[in-house]
């Protein structure tokens, strides 16, 4: 019987201070996310669930397994693409020339990006995605939808969940949001949408 296990951060707890603290990850990465992994598996026993990959998962699920499923591949998809802050950190390759032509610059981007994040009411995600042409979409997904539902790659995403910066942050959320462009590992994100 396949069983999902929780996904090994690619760095050490603390790496990513001070945007998150290595409180944050023990909460997020350690509880969180384990949670979720352990609801998932123990739903799936005995259903036609239990073989397929998780994006399939994501795909076809409704309910609980939908909710548990999507959040271990948001989540996956979310600690994979952070490293150490780095400053004037920008997106690299042909990911850096789409960002440029279709929002105008970075920084017009990211303001586009946090905005969604800012303004997602409740539990979310902010993502940015391309569809099979490679042109790219901001999008809010709400709870624990994921933008493969609607046929997109995902590329980078923001978790809006309190969970993930109130321990740091408080009711902040987009300081939080703005701090998180000095780890996000762009060639993680180049890689995605190069394989998309
Ligand atoms: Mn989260």
């Amino acid at each position: 019987m396949k069983k999902f296990e929780l996904l090994s951060l690619p760095y050490a707890a603390n790496v990513l201070e001070p945007v998150i603290s290595e409180k944050t990850i023990g909460f997020h990465h350690g509880k969180h996310l384990q949670g979720y992994v352990n609801n998932l598996n123990t739903a799936m026993e005995g259903t036609p669930f239990a073989d397929m990959e998780l994006t399939e998962i994501v795909k076809k699920a409704t309910g609980g397994m939908l909710n548990n499923a999507g959040q271990i591949l948001n989540h996956n998809l979310y600690f994979l693409q952070f490293n150490a802050p780095k400053n004037d950190n920008k997106p690299v390759g042909q990911l850096a020339e789409t960002i440029q032509s279709q929002f105008g610059s970075f920084e017009e981007f990211q303001k586009a990006f946090v905005q969604a994040g800012a303004t997602l009411f409740g539990s979310g995600w902010v993502w940015l995605s391309a569809d099979n042409e490679g042109k790219l979409v901001i999008s809010q997904e709400t709870n624990a939808a994921n933008p493969v539902q609607k046929g997109l790659t995902p590329l980078l995403t923001f978790d809006v969940w309190e969970h993930a910066y109130y321990l740091d942050y408080q009711n902040r959320r987009p300081d939080h949001l703005n701090a998180l462009w000095q780890i996000v590992d762009w060639n993680v994100i180049e890689g995605r949408y190069q394989n998309r």
